[in-house]
Protein backbone atom coordinates (compact mmCIF):
# COMPACT_ATOMS: atom_id res chain seq x y z
CA UNK A 1 0.00 0.00 0.00
CA UNK A 2 1.05 3.81 -0.93
CA UNK A 3 1.40 5.96 1.94
CA UNK A 4 -0.59 9.22 1.54
CA UNK A 5 2.05 11.45 0.44
CA UNK A 6 2.99 8.85 -2.48
CA UNK A 7 -0.48 8.38 -3.46
CA UNK A 8 -0.38 9.17 -7.07
CA UNK A 9 -3.90 10.41 -6.59
CA UNK A 10 -3.78 12.97 -4.14
CA UNK A 11 -0.54 14.20 -5.30
CA UNK A 12 -2.38 15.27 -8.87
CA UNK A 13 -5.59 16.55 -7.00
CA UNK A 14 -2.65 18.85 -5.01
CA UNK A 15 -1.54 19.80 -8.35
CA UNK A 16 -5.04 20.65 -9.51
CA UNK A 17 -5.40 22.88 -6.39
CA UNK A 18 -2.61 25.13 -6.80
CA UNK A 19 -3.33 25.89 -10.63
CA UNK A 20 -7.35 26.27 -9.44
CA UNK A 21 -6.77 28.32 -6.76
CA UNK A 22 -4.14 30.88 -8.93
CA UNK A 23 -6.58 30.62 -12.18
CA UNK A 24 -9.71 31.41 -9.46
CA UNK A 25 -12.01 28.79 -10.83
CA UNK A 26 -15.06 28.97 -9.48
CA UNK A 27 -16.03 26.16 -6.59
CA UNK A 28 -18.39 24.52 -8.68
CA UNK A 29 -15.79 24.14 -11.88
CA UNK A 30 -13.23 22.98 -9.21
CA UNK A 31 -15.69 20.14 -8.00
CA UNK A 32 -15.76 18.93 -10.94
CA UNK A 33 -12.53 18.51 -12.40
CA UNK A 34 -10.77 17.34 -9.31
CA UNK A 35 -12.59 13.85 -9.56
CA UNK A 36 -13.17 11.61 -12.53
CA UNK A 37 -16.02 11.49 -14.45
CA UNK A 38 -16.41 7.73 -14.30
CA UNK A 39 -14.48 4.95 -13.16
CA UNK A 40 -14.81 0.99 -14.09
CA UNK A 41 -13.35 -1.77 -12.03
CA UNK A 42 -13.97 -5.09 -13.92
CA UNK A 43 -13.14 -8.43 -12.00
CA UNK A 44 -12.34 -11.55 -14.54
CA UNK A 45 -11.15 -14.55 -15.39
CA UNK A 46 -8.48 -16.31 -17.31
CA UNK A 47 -7.86 -19.61 -18.56
CA UNK A 48 -3.82 -20.21 -17.91
CA UNK A 49 -1.63 -22.61 -19.57
CA UNK A 50 -1.27 -25.26 -16.43
CA UNK A 51 -5.31 -25.64 -16.69
CA UNK A 52 -6.56 -23.27 -13.84
CA UNK A 53 -8.46 -20.21 -14.11
CA UNK A 54 -7.20 -16.90 -12.38
CA UNK A 55 -8.93 -13.92 -11.28
CA UNK A 56 -7.84 -10.58 -12.65
CA UNK A 57 -8.69 -7.32 -11.97
CA UNK A 58 -8.58 -3.81 -14.32
CA UNK A 59 -10.04 -0.82 -13.96
CA UNK A 60 -10.93 2.01 -16.94
CA UNK A 61 -11.46 5.61 -15.68
CA UNK A 62 -12.50 8.42 -17.72
CA UNK A 63 -11.29 11.68 -15.83
CA UNK A 64 -13.26 14.17 -17.95
CA UNK A 65 -14.79 14.07 -21.34
CA UNK A 66 -15.22 18.13 -21.66
CA UNK A 67 -12.87 18.58 -24.43
CA UNK A 68 -13.56 15.04 -26.74
CA UNK A 69 -13.66 11.45 -26.59
CA UNK A 70 -10.97 10.10 -23.68
CA UNK A 71 -7.70 9.02 -24.14
CA UNK A 72 -4.93 7.52 -22.50
CA UNK A 73 -2.79 3.94 -22.09
CA UNK A 74 -3.30 0.57 -20.58
CA UNK A 75 -0.90 -0.34 -17.61
CA UNK A 76 -0.29 -3.85 -16.56
CA UNK A 77 1.73 -3.56 -13.43
CA UNK A 78 1.43 -5.32 -9.95
CA UNK A 79 1.32 -1.81 -8.49
CA UNK A 80 -1.50 -0.58 -10.24
CA UNK A 81 -4.53 0.72 -8.51
CA UNK A 82 -7.78 3.00 -8.57
CA UNK A 83 -5.83 5.68 -7.24
CA UNK A 84 -3.24 5.40 -9.39
CA UNK A 85 -5.26 5.29 -12.59
CA UNK A 86 -7.38 8.06 -11.51
CA UNK A 87 -4.01 9.95 -11.30
CA UNK A 88 -2.90 9.11 -14.70
CA UNK A 89 -6.26 9.28 -15.97
CA UNK A 90 -6.42 13.27 -14.63
CA UNK A 91 -2.61 13.89 -15.92
CA UNK A 92 -3.92 12.54 -19.45
CA UNK A 93 -6.35 15.53 -19.69
CA UNK A 94 -4.17 18.13 -18.67
CA UNK A 95 -1.94 16.67 -21.38
CA UNK A 96 -4.47 16.28 -24.47
CA UNK A 97 -5.34 20.12 -22.95
CA UNK A 98 -1.73 21.39 -23.33
CA UNK A 99 -0.73 20.42 -26.35
CA UNK A 100 -4.55 21.26 -27.65
CA UNK A 101 -5.31 17.97 -29.20
CA UNK A 102 -9.41 17.59 -29.40
CA UNK A 103 -9.33 14.97 -25.93
CA UNK A 104 -10.34 14.86 -22.78
CA UNK A 105 -8.04 12.07 -20.36
CA UNK A 106 -8.39 8.35 -19.40
CA UNK A 107 -6.38 5.57 -18.15
CA UNK A 108 -6.76 1.94 -17.73
CA UNK A 109 -4.45 -0.78 -16.10
CA UNK A 110 -4.75 -4.45 -14.94
CA UNK A 111 -3.18 -5.40 -11.61
CA UNK A 112 -0.89 -8.25 -13.22
CA UNK A 113 3.16 -8.89 -13.71
CA UNK A 114 3.03 -9.12 -17.31
CA UNK A 115 7.14 -10.90 -16.78
CA UNK A 116 5.30 -14.25 -14.87
CA UNK A 117 2.60 -14.57 -17.92
CA UNK A 118 3.13 -16.83 -21.18
CA UNK A 119 2.39 -14.95 -24.38
CA UNK A 120 -0.84 -17.22 -24.56
CA UNK A 121 -1.98 -15.96 -21.27
CA UNK A 122 -1.13 -12.42 -21.98
CA UNK A 123 -3.41 -12.65 -25.31
CA UNK A 124 -6.03 -14.56 -23.31
CA UNK A 125 -5.92 -11.69 -20.08
CA UNK A 126 -5.91 -8.87 -22.83
CA UNK A 127 -8.51 -10.30 -24.99
CA UNK A 128 -10.91 -10.65 -22.00
CA UNK A 129 -10.35 -7.14 -20.49
CA UNK A 130 -11.11 -5.93 -23.94
CA UNK A 131 -14.74 -7.24 -23.49
CA UNK A 132 -14.90 -6.21 -20.29
CA UNK A 133 -14.29 -2.62 -20.90
CA UNK A 134 -15.26 -2.72 -24.30
CA UNK A 135 -18.65 -1.17 -22.84
CA UNK A 136 -17.29 2.32 -22.22
CA UNK A 137 -14.31 1.85 -25.16
CA UNK A 138 -15.20 3.27 -28.71
CA UNK A 139 -12.97 4.84 -31.55
CA UNK A 140 -15.61 8.23 -31.06
CA UNK A 141 -15.93 6.86 -27.13
CA UNK A 142 -12.44 6.11 -25.16
CA UNK A 143 -9.22 5.49 -27.16
CA UNK A 144 -6.53 3.22 -25.12
CA UNK A 145 -3.00 3.42 -25.93
CA UNK A 146 0.26 1.95 -24.53
CA UNK A 147 1.48 2.12 -21.74
CA UNK A 148 4.05 0.33 -19.04
CA UNK A 149 4.40 -3.16 -19.95
CA UNK A 150 2.12 -2.84 -23.02
CA UNK A 151 3.08 -2.33 -26.17
CA UNK A 152 1.90 -2.69 -30.17
CA UNK A 153 0.70 -6.59 -30.05
CA UNK A 154 -1.69 -5.49 -27.08
CA UNK A 155 -3.04 -2.85 -29.01
CA UNK A 156 -3.39 -5.15 -32.16
CA UNK A 157 -5.29 -8.04 -29.93
CA UNK A 158 -7.36 -5.19 -28.37
CA UNK A 159 -8.22 -4.13 -31.63
CA UNK A 160 -8.93 -7.51 -32.91
CA UNK A 161 -11.21 -8.35 -30.02
CA UNK A 162 -13.38 -5.10 -30.14
CA UNK A 163 -13.41 -5.72 -34.27
CA UNK A 164 -14.44 -9.37 -34.29
CA UNK A 165 -17.44 -8.92 -31.89
CA UNK A 166 -18.59 -6.13 -33.96
CA UNK A 167 -18.31 -7.98 -37.21
CA UNK A 168 -15.70 -5.45 -38.46
CA UNK A 169 -12.15 -4.00 -38.38
CA UNK A 170 -12.69 -0.97 -36.37
CA UNK A 171 -8.72 0.75 -35.92
CA UNK A 172 -9.57 3.64 -34.41
CA UNK A 173 -10.51 2.02 -31.58
CA UNK A 174 -6.90 1.91 -29.97
CA UNK A 175 -3.57 3.61 -30.72
CA UNK A 176 0.04 2.28 -30.38
CA UNK A 177 -0.86 -0.16 -33.24
CA UNK A 178 1.46 -2.25 -35.15
CA UNK A 179 1.60 -0.34 -38.69
CA UNK A 180 0.46 -3.18 -40.60
CA UNK A 181 -2.83 -3.06 -38.91
CA UNK A 182 -3.79 1.13 -38.60
CA UNK A 183 -1.02 2.03 -36.99
CA UNK A 184 0.61 5.69 -37.63
CA UNK A 185 4.31 5.80 -38.62
CA UNK A 186 6.93 7.59 -35.65
CA UNK A 187 4.74 6.39 -33.00
CA UNK A 188 6.72 3.90 -31.17
CA UNK A 189 8.99 6.84 -30.69
CA UNK A 190 7.07 9.36 -30.55
CA UNK A 191 7.58 9.96 -26.63
CA UNK A 192 11.30 9.56 -26.54
CA UNK A 193 11.44 11.94 -29.85
CA UNK A 194 8.90 14.44 -27.83
CA UNK A 195 11.64 14.33 -24.51
CA UNK A 196 14.45 14.80 -26.74
CA UNK A 197 12.72 18.04 -27.91
CA UNK A 198 12.16 19.58 -24.76
CA UNK A 199 16.12 18.79 -24.16
CA UNK A 200 16.90 20.93 -27.71
CA UNK A 201 14.65 23.44 -27.23
CA UNK A 202 15.45 24.33 -23.50
CA UNK A 203 19.28 24.32 -24.38
CA UNK A 204 18.51 26.53 -27.36
CA UNK A 205 16.62 29.03 -25.09
CA UNK A 206 19.19 29.38 -22.54
CA UNK A 207 22.68 29.19 -24.66
CA UNK A 208 23.64 25.81 -23.92
CA UNK A 209 25.45 23.52 -26.37
CA UNK A 210 24.33 20.26 -26.90
CA UNK A 211 27.21 18.19 -27.08
CA UNK A 212 28.10 19.88 -24.16
CA UNK A 213 24.93 17.92 -22.42
CA UNK A 214 25.86 15.24 -20.02
CA UNK A 215 22.75 13.68 -19.87
CA UNK A 216 21.52 10.45 -17.20
CA UNK A 217 18.23 8.44 -18.01
CA UNK A 218 16.32 6.62 -15.53
CA UNK A 219 14.52 3.55 -17.28
CA UNK A 220 15.44 2.07 -20.66
CA UNK A 221 11.88 1.32 -22.69
CA UNK A 222 9.81 2.80 -25.56
CA UNK A 223 10.34 5.93 -23.44
CA UNK A 224 13.87 6.25 -21.91
CA UNK A 225 15.79 4.10 -24.38
CA UNK A 226 14.44 6.39 -27.42
CA UNK A 227 14.97 9.26 -26.01
CA UNK A 228 18.62 8.57 -24.97
CA UNK A 229 19.38 7.49 -28.22
CA UNK A 230 17.63 10.48 -29.97
CA UNK A 231 19.82 12.41 -27.39
CA UNK A 232 22.53 10.79 -28.30
CA UNK A 233 21.90 11.22 -32.12
CA UNK A 234 21.65 14.98 -31.31
CA UNK A 235 25.25 15.05 -30.03
CA UNK A 236 24.96 15.19 -25.71
CA UNK A 237 26.55 12.39 -24.05
CA UNK A 238 24.48 10.11 -22.44
CA UNK A 239 26.69 9.25 -19.12
CA UNK A 240 24.16 7.10 -17.59
CA UNK A 241 20.97 4.88 -18.12
CA UNK A 242 18.90 2.57 -15.63
CA UNK A 243 16.18 0.11 -15.91
CA UNK A 244 15.13 -2.77 -13.48
CA UNK A 245 18.66 -4.39 -13.50
CA UNK A 246 20.25 -1.21 -11.87
CA UNK A 247 22.51 1.75 -13.34
CA UNK A 248 24.90 1.66 -15.68
CA UNK A 249 27.33 4.73 -15.90
CA UNK A 250 30.45 5.71 -17.79
CA UNK A 251 31.61 9.45 -17.81
CA UNK A 252 32.82 9.31 -21.70
CA UNK A 253 29.64 8.46 -22.75
CA UNK A 254 27.58 5.26 -23.26
CA UNK A 255 27.23 3.16 -26.45
CA UNK A 256 23.56 3.73 -26.24
CA UNK A 257 22.83 2.09 -29.33
CA UNK A 258 24.72 -1.37 -28.61
CA UNK A 259 22.40 -1.00 -24.96
CA UNK A 260 19.98 -1.07 -27.23
CA UNK A 261 20.70 -4.00 -29.64
CA UNK A 262 21.57 -5.84 -26.05
CA UNK A 263 18.33 -5.14 -23.79
CA UNK A 264 16.34 -5.96 -27.43
CA UNK A 265 17.62 -9.85 -27.36
CA UNK A 266 17.77 -10.30 -23.68
CA UNK A 267 14.72 -11.25 -20.98
CA UNK A 268 12.18 -8.81 -20.38
CA UNK A 269 13.93 -6.12 -22.87
CA UNK A 270 16.41 -5.49 -19.59
CA UNK A 271 20.15 -4.64 -19.79
CA UNK A 272 21.00 -7.22 -16.71
CA UNK A 273 24.32 -8.55 -17.50
CA UNK A 274 25.53 -5.62 -19.98
CA UNK A 275 29.34 -5.03 -19.79
CA UNK A 276 31.65 -2.99 -21.43
CA UNK A 277 34.78 -1.40 -21.12
CA UNK A 278 34.97 1.70 -18.95
CA UNK A 279 30.82 1.37 -17.70
CA UNK A 280 30.96 1.34 -13.85
CA UNK A 281 27.67 -0.69 -12.66
CA UNK A 282 25.50 1.63 -9.89
CA UNK A 283 22.63 0.73 -7.85
CA UNK A 284 19.19 1.86 -9.40
CA UNK A 285 18.86 4.61 -6.94
CA UNK A 286 22.07 6.05 -7.01
CA UNK A 287 21.91 6.74 -10.92
CA UNK A 288 19.40 10.15 -9.50
CA UNK A 289 22.13 11.63 -8.28
CA UNK A 290 24.80 10.94 -10.36
CA UNK A 291 25.94 14.69 -11.57
CA UNK A 292 24.87 15.58 -14.72
CA UNK A 293 23.34 18.31 -17.30
CA UNK A 294 19.89 16.99 -17.86
CA UNK A 295 17.92 13.95 -15.57
CA UNK A 296 15.13 12.00 -17.96
CA UNK A 297 13.29 10.05 -15.04
CA UNK A 298 11.41 7.79 -17.87
CA UNK A 299 10.59 5.24 -15.37
CA UNK A 300 7.28 4.97 -12.87
CA UNK A 301 6.03 7.96 -10.26
CA UNK A 302 7.32 9.07 -6.96
CA UNK A 303 11.21 8.41 -7.88
CA UNK A 304 12.30 11.69 -7.08
CA UNK A 305 10.95 12.55 -3.77
CA UNK A 306 11.76 14.87 -0.45
CA UNK A 307 14.52 11.64 0.12
CA UNK A 308 16.77 12.33 -2.78
CA UNK A 309 15.63 15.94 -3.95
CA UNK A 310 18.30 17.60 -2.20
CA UNK A 311 20.83 15.29 -3.74
CA UNK A 312 19.57 15.70 -7.28
CA UNK A 313 22.76 17.06 -9.19
CA UNK A 314 21.37 18.65 -12.77
CA UNK A 315 20.40 21.60 -13.95
CA UNK A 316 17.34 20.03 -15.83
CA UNK A 317 14.65 17.95 -15.33
CA UNK A 318 12.53 16.13 -18.37
CA UNK A 319 9.73 14.33 -16.90
CA UNK A 320 9.37 11.05 -19.37
CA UNK A 321 7.60 8.96 -16.65
CA UNK A 322 3.93 10.40 -15.67
CA UNK A 323 4.19 11.39 -11.81
CA UNK A 324 7.83 10.84 -11.51
CA UNK A 325 8.68 14.32 -8.87
CA UNK A 326 6.23 14.60 -5.85
CA UNK A 327 5.25 18.33 -5.03
CA UNK A 328 7.52 18.01 -1.92
CA UNK A 329 10.13 17.18 -4.05
CA UNK A 330 9.36 20.06 -6.52
CA UNK A 331 9.47 22.48 -4.10
CA UNK A 332 12.60 21.43 -3.06
CA UNK A 333 14.25 21.47 -6.94
CA UNK A 334 12.57 24.45 -7.52
CA UNK A 335 14.01 26.45 -4.73
CA UNK A 336 17.72 24.56 -5.48
CA UNK A 337 17.02 26.38 -9.17
CA UNK A 338 16.88 23.04 -10.65
CA UNK A 339 14.22 23.10 -13.68
CA UNK A 340 11.68 20.62 -14.39
CA UNK A 341 9.97 20.21 -17.75
CA UNK A 342 6.80 18.88 -16.06
CA UNK A 343 5.46 15.03 -17.21
CA UNK A 344 2.24 16.33 -18.96
CA UNK A 345 4.72 18.35 -21.54
CA UNK A 346 7.75 16.28 -21.96
CA UNK A 347 5.93 12.87 -22.35
CA UNK A 348 3.18 14.29 -24.07
CA UNK A 349 4.49 13.07 -27.89
CA UNK A 350 3.25 10.24 -27.23
CA UNK A 351 -0.38 11.07 -27.15
CA UNK A 352 -0.01 13.71 -29.97
CA UNK A 353 1.28 10.70 -32.31
CA UNK A 354 -1.70 8.71 -30.72
CA UNK A 355 -3.68 11.86 -32.14
CA UNK A 356 -2.29 11.47 -35.61
CA UNK A 357 -3.16 7.89 -36.06
CA UNK A 358 -6.37 8.20 -34.72
CA UNK A 359 -7.34 10.56 -37.68
CA UNK A 360 -5.59 8.88 -40.08
CA UNK A 361 -7.78 6.05 -39.10
CA UNK A 362 -10.46 7.18 -39.27
CA UNK A 363 -9.62 8.95 -42.39
CA UNK A 364 -7.85 5.95 -43.95
CA UNK A 365 -5.33 8.00 -45.37
CA UNK A 366 -1.98 7.92 -43.96
CA UNK A 367 1.04 10.44 -43.59
CA UNK A 368 4.69 9.76 -44.03
CA UNK A 369 7.04 9.50 -41.39
CA UNK A 370 8.27 13.10 -42.11
CA UNK A 371 5.04 14.41 -42.20
CA UNK A 372 4.32 12.88 -38.59
CA UNK A 373 7.54 13.81 -37.09
CA UNK A 374 7.04 17.25 -38.53
CA UNK A 375 4.02 17.93 -36.88
CA UNK A 376 4.57 16.55 -34.07
CA UNK A 377 8.04 18.89 -33.52
CA UNK A 378 5.59 21.59 -34.68
CA UNK A 379 2.95 20.96 -31.80
CA UNK A 380 5.47 20.08 -29.10
CA UNK A 381 7.66 22.82 -29.88
CA UNK A 382 4.80 25.40 -29.74
CA UNK A 383 3.63 23.71 -26.44
CA UNK A 384 6.95 24.42 -24.33
CA UNK A 385 7.49 28.09 -25.90
CA UNK A 386 4.62 28.79 -24.71
CA UNK A 387 4.69 27.41 -21.45
CA UNK A 388 8.18 28.63 -21.05
CA UNK A 389 7.02 31.89 -21.98
CA UNK A 390 3.98 31.95 -19.38
CA UNK A 391 6.72 30.91 -16.65
CA UNK A 392 9.11 33.53 -17.07
CA UNK A 393 5.99 36.55 -17.16
CA UNK A 394 4.69 34.83 -13.48
CA UNK A 395 8.03 34.34 -12.21
CA UNK A 396 6.71 30.82 -11.90
CA UNK A 397 7.32 26.92 -12.22
CA UNK A 398 7.33 25.32 -15.64
CA UNK A 399 5.45 22.68 -13.96
CA UNK A 400 2.86 25.82 -12.30
CA UNK A 401 2.61 27.66 -15.84
CA UNK A 402 1.80 24.32 -17.75
CA UNK A 403 -0.96 23.20 -14.99
CA UNK A 404 -2.72 26.97 -15.84
CA UNK A 405 -2.32 26.84 -19.58
CA UNK A 406 -4.17 23.06 -19.46
CA UNK A 407 -6.44 23.54 -16.64
CA UNK A 408 -7.95 26.82 -18.09
CA UNK A 409 -8.55 25.06 -21.44
CA UNK A 410 -10.42 22.66 -19.60
CA UNK A 411 -12.26 25.20 -17.58
CA UNK A 412 -13.38 26.79 -20.30
CA UNK A 413 -14.73 23.90 -22.32
CA UNK A 414 -16.29 22.60 -19.50
CA UNK A 415 -18.41 25.94 -18.58
CA UNK A 416 -18.87 27.01 -22.16
CA UNK A 417 -20.81 23.53 -22.77
CA UNK A 418 -22.77 24.86 -19.85
CA UNK A 419 -24.17 22.28 -16.76
CA UNK A 420 -26.24 19.30 -17.94
CA UNK A 421 -29.81 19.46 -18.03
N1 LIG B 1 0.52 6.14 -22.21
C1 LIG B 1 0.96 7.32 -22.87
C2 LIG B 1 0.89 8.52 -21.94
O1 LIG B 1 0.94 8.37 -20.75
C3 LIG B 1 0.26 7.53 -24.21
C4 LIG B 1 -1.23 7.67 -24.16
C5 LIG B 1 -1.86 7.68 -25.54
O2 LIG B 1 -1.17 7.65 -26.53
O3 LIG B 1 -3.11 7.71 -25.58
O4 LIG B 1 0.84 9.64 -22.37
Amino acid sequence: MKSDRDNPFRIAQEQFDRAAALLALPDNVREVLRVPQRELTVRFPVAMDDGSTRMFTGYRVQHNLGRGPTKGGLRYHPSVDIDEVRALAMWMTWKCALVNIPYGGAKGGVVCDPAQLSLQELERLTRRFATEVGIVVGSERDIPAPDVNTNAQIMAWFMDTLSMQQGHTINAVVTGKPVEVGGSLGRNEATGRGVSLMVREWARRHGRRLDQLNVVVQGFGNVGGVAAALLAELGCRVIGVGDASGGYVCRDGLDIAGMRRYAAHHPRRLLAGYSAPGVERIAGDALLETPCDVLVPAAMENQITDRNAARIRAALIVEGANGPTTPLADAILDERGIAVVPDILANAGGVTVSYFEWVQGLQSFFWNEHDVNARLEHIMVDAFNQVCDLAEQRRISLRLAAYLLAVRRVADANIIRGLYP
